[in-house]
C-alpha cells in the first residue's frame, strides 16, 4: 500500500488522500486509467449543469430592488468597470420598469446579461455596496441586473438605433465580448463593421469558455443576436487573422482596425510527460463540453487532478466533479489569497467536492503504458525575498486526467503583415496607450489581449466600448 500522510498547505477540504512518492509499489496500483463517458444518468448531468443562480421572479425583484438606499456618488458604480448607473436602474425597477432598467445598462454595458451571469459581483459592485458594509448582505445587484435584461431580451425590443451612416468601414478581429462591444458601438456611432472571427460561433469564451451553469439555454447566442439585431454589422466566421487575412490587408482595407483576439494560447506546465495520454489543455476541454449537446458523451477521468488557480482550474474542476469524477484535487503553488480565483469561487468548488491544496507545484509527470498515471509534487514556499522556491519535499496524487489552467497567452503570429507593420508588446501583450492606440497608426487593441485591466468579461466589454469612442474621435479627425 502506499504510504499515505497528512500534507502541510492544505486548505482542508474533504478527505485528504496524499501520498508519499513509492514508484514500486504505486505503480501495482495502475490499472488502466478509468476515463469513460457517462458516469452519471442523463438527469443527474441535467440538474448539474442546470443554472447555477436561478432568476429573481418579479416579486423578488421587486423586495430586493426595495433594499437599496439610492446612495449618492454610489460606491457600486465606481466598482463597476462598465460604470452601469446601479441606483438608477434599480430604481426603475423598483417602480415597475423593468425595460427602463435594461435600457440603463445596455447604454453602459450591452452584454449586461452575460454580465450578470458571470461577474464575480463578490469582488465587484456587491463588495463595495453600503449594504454589504453595514450588514454583510449586498443588494443583489447581479441578480437584479439580470431581472431587467432578460425582460428586455424576452420583450424582443432593439433599444438602440445607428446614428446618420459616416461612409467609414472598421475592421474587428475577433467576435469575443471585446469585439462585440466594440462592433455594437461603432455601428450606432454611424460605421460599418466587419467583425472576423476565426471560430465557427461568436461569442469568443462567453461561447467557449465560460462554466456551463452559470450560462444555460444558449444564452451567449441570444446575446449576440441581440447586439447584431442593431445592423450595420457584418460577421466573416471562420477568418482567422494570420491565415486567412493579414493586418497589412486589414489596414489597407478598413479605416480602422480593432484587434480583440483575445489569449487564443496557453502555458504549458514545463515538465516531463507532458505529451502523455490525459494530459489535457483545461480550455480546450472545457470548450468541447460547452459545445457538447449531450453532455453524457462527454468522457471524464475518475482520478482528476488540476493544475492552477484561477478562473480556469476553478471551473474545470467543478465542472469534472459535475460530469461525474469520483475524486478532484486542484493543486496551486501559493497560497489561497493568491489565487485569483475568489473565495467565493473557492468556496464554490469545495462545496462542489474539489479539494484544494495549496503550495505544492508539479515536478514529473509518471506514466503508465503511456497514459498519465501520476503527479508528483513538490511543496513551496516563499524565501526571505517574497521568491517562490521549492523545499524539497515531495508528494505524489495517483490520477488519471490531469487539466493544465495555469493561464492563457497571447498568440503573436498572426499580428504579424506582410509589410513592416510590427506591433508593439508590452508583457507579453499588446501594448496600448490611453486611448487604446497600439504603435500602428489607425489600428486600436483592447479585451484580454491587451496588457491593461483584468481578465474579465466585464473589463473587456468595457474596453471595446471604450475603443470604439477612441475609434470614432480617430476617424472624424479628432485625436
Ligand atoms: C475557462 C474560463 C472561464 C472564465 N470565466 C469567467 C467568468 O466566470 N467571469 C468572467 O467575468 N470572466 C471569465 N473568464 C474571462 C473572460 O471570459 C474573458 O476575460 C473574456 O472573454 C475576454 O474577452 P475578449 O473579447 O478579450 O477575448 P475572447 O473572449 O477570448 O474572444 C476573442 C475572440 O477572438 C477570436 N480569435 C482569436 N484569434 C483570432 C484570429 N487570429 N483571427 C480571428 N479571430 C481570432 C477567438 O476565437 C475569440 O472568439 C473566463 C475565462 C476562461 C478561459
Ligand atoms: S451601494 Fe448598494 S445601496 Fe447604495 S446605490 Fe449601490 S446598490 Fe444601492
Amino acid at each position: 500500500m502506499p504510504v499515505r500522510y497528512s500534507g502541510k498547505g492544505d486548505s482542508g477540504g474533504p478527505a485528504r488522500e496524499v501520498f508519499a512518492h513509492r514508484e514500486d509499489t504505486l505503480m501495482s496500483e495502475y490499472a488502466a486509467p478509468d476515463i469513460r463517458a457517462g458516469r452519471l444518468a442523463a438527469e443527474q448531468l441535467a440538474a448539474n449543469f442546470d443554472d447555477a443562480k436561478p432568476p429573481l421572479d418579479p416579486k423578488r425583484a421587486l423586495v430586493e430592488s426595495s433594499r437599496c438606499f439610492y446612495c449618492f456618488d454610489a460606491p457600486c458604480i465606481d466598482a463597476c468597470p462598465t460604470s452601469i448607473d446601479i441606483p438608477s436602474f434599480i430604481r426603475s425597477i423598483a417602480t415597475g420598469d423593468p425595460i427602463g432598467a435594461a435600457e440603463t445598462i445596455l447604454e453602459a454595458n450591452i452584454m449586461g446579461g452575460m454580465c450578470s451571469r458571470v461577474c464575480p459581483v463578490e469582488i465587484l459592485c456587491e463588495e463595495s455596496c453600503v449594504r454589504e458594509h453595514s450588514e454583510a448582505k449586498p443588494v443583489q445587484i447581479g441578480a437584479l441586473q439580470r431581472y431587467a435584461t432578460d425582460a428586455l431580451v424576452a420583450s424582443g425590443m432593439q433599444p438602440f438605433v445607428r446614428a446618420p451612416l459616416s461612409g467609414k468601414k472598421v475592421a474587428v478581429v475577433g467576435g469575443g465580448p471585446a469585439g462585440l462591444s466594440a462592433a455594437h458601438r461603432l455601428s450606432r456611432l454611424g460605421h460599418d463593421v466587419i467583425v472576423f472571427e476565426a471560430r465557427e460561433k461568436i461569442g469568443g469564451l462567453s461561447e467557449y469558455g465560460i462554466a456551463a451553469y452559470k450560462t444555460v439555454h444558449d444564452f451567449a447566442q441570444t446575446e449576440v443576436a441581440f447586439i447584431l439585431a442593431l445592423g450595420g454589422i457584418t460577421i466573416r466566421s471562420g477568418m482567422a487573422l494570420g491565415r486567412d487575412i493579414s493586418l497589412t490587408d486589414l489596414r489597407r482595407d478598413f479605416d480602422a482596425v480593432f484587434l480583440a483576439m483575445g489569449l487564443a494560447g496557453v502555458n504549458a506546465l514545463g515538465v516531463a510527460g507532458e505529451d502523455m495520454a490525459g494530459v489535457e489543455d483545461a480550455v480546450a476541454y472545457i470548450a468541447r463540453l460547452r459545445q457538447a449537446k449531450d453532455k453524457s458523451a462527454l468522457s471524464v477521468g475518475r482520478k482528476v487532478v488540476v493544475i492552477g488557480g484561477g478562473n480556469t482550474a476553478i471551473d474545470i474542476a467543478i465542472q469534472s466533479k459535475r460530469l461525474g469524477a469520483e475524486d478532484v484535487t486542484l493543486v496551486y503553488r501559493r497560497g489561497a489569497d493568491n489565487m485569483s480565483a475568489t473565495d467565493h469561487e473557492q468556496e464554490f468548488a469545495q462545496v462542489n467536492g474539489v479539494k484544494i491544496k495549496h503550495w505544492a507545484r508539479p515536478v514529473k509527470l509518471i506514466g503508465h503504458k503511456g497514459a498519465v498515471r501520476e503527479i508528483e509534487f513538490e511543496y513551496t514556499q516563499l524565501d526571505g525575498q517574497g521568491r517562490l522556491m521549492g523545499t524539497g519535499e515531495t508528494f505524489s496524487l495517483l490520477c488519471d486526467t490531469v487539466f493544465k489552467a495555469i493561464g492563457q497567452t497571447l498568440v503573436k503570429d498572426p499580428l504579424n503583415g506582410k509589410a513592416n507593420d510590427v506591433l508593439d508588446m508590452s508583457g507579453g501583450k499588446i501594448a496600448i496607450n490611453e486611448d487604446f492606440a497600439t504603435s500602428l497608426k489607425g489600428v486600436f487593441a483592447g479585451g484580454d489581449c491587451v496588457a491593461s485591466g483584468i481578465d474579465l468579461t466585464v473589463q473587456s466589454v468595457a474596453d471595446g466600448r471604450d475603443a470604439a469612442i477612441a475609434i470614432d474621435a480617430y476617424l472624424r479627425g479628432e485625436s
